[in-house]
């Protein structure tokens, strides 16, 4: 598989289609991490196998008119699409590589992320890579771990969170790590007004975590970066899926994948029903 990734991008940067290509490496030690190439010699230490969990879209510059070749799995290929339609991101500078991903592992078991994934191939692509044996998917898949949260009380609920979000440290490696946090200025930074308190606490912690799976509501692609990112275990990604299944319920929007329909989020209706989830109609 991987030396297709090698092909094309050394094609890419000695035609000068490109003026670097976003895509992984592997170490010595076996460990692969996320590389910039802008020399088509060092398109040979590309790879791409178990172990490329990343993100390679929180990689991309936003600001920026380089033009850019990328790897991009499914859930990498609908960041892009979303950063498109958030009109972030200009396509036309961006040459994709797509994979249809066969399910990373780490460890020799299945990423959770991979499991719990809908879309194996990016909605968008200039080529792709399409490795034998592996089937195009992109349909719903079995949430038994959400379905358990959700059959819960809502005192219940409470307290599961609660006592994951005291766990908290507050690194802001969820953030970092999502591509699509790209805000200039972060709610958590801002002192005037202060809107999350500095220190670390229940209140504060909890305010900081429902905030930022507030802001990522229909606007999350199931990454599952920041899940993986976190040091401490918090389980963001039953926050960041229940969020989703409610915009899609309420909006029929499905973040990811068309750069054509405007976001639930930046859409307004005179005819929607101004009805709150778990409310009356008002
Ligand atoms: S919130 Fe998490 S899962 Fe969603 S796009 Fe950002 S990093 Fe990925
Ligand atoms: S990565 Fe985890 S510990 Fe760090 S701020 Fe986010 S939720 Fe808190």
């Amino acid at each position: 598989m991987y030396n297709e990734v090698r092909e094309t991008a050394k094609h890419w940067l000695e035609k000068g289609r490109i003026d670097c290509f976003i895509g992984f490496s592997r170490r010595v030690d076996g460990s692969v991490i996320p590389v910039r190439i802008t020399d088509p010699a060092d398109a040979d230490k590309l790879f791409f196998g178990h172990g490329c969990v990343h993100n390679l879209m929180s990689f991309i510059k936003l600001d920026d008119d380089e033009r850019t070749g990328i790897l991009l799995k499914g859930c990498d290929g609908r960041t892009m699409v979303q950063l498109i339609a958030e009109g972030e991101l200009d396509r036309d500078r961006i040459s994709v590589l797509g994979i249809v991903c066969p399910g990373l592992e780490e460890d020799g078991k299945l990423l959770l992320k991979c499991a719990l994934c809908r879309t194996n191939t990016p909605p968008d692509y200039d080529e792709l890579i399409h490795p034998d044996g592996v089937e195009i998917r992109d349909n719903a898949i079995e949430d038994e771990e959400l379905s358990s949260i959700e059959q819960l009380s809502r005192a219940e609920r409470f307290k599961f969170f609660m006592k994951h979000f005291n766990k908290c440290i507050r690194c802001y490696a969820c953030r970092d790590v999502c591509p699509l946090c790209y805000c200039r200025e972060c709610v958590t930074e801002k002192s005037s007004p202060q809107w999350v308190e500095v220190s670390i606490k229940p209140s504060s912690n909890a305010y900081w975590n429902l905030i930022r799976a507030y802001h990522l509501a229909g606007r999350c692609v199931n990454c599952g970066e920041c899940d993986r990112a976190c040091p401490v275990g918090i389980p963001l990604r039953i926050l960041n899926r229940k969020l989703a299944n409610i915009v899609e319920e309420f909006f029929e929007y499905v973040p990811g994948t068309s750069p054509e329909i405007t976001p639930a989020m930046l859409d307004f209706r005179e005819e929607d029903e101004h009805q709150v989830h778990g409310t009356e109609k008002s």
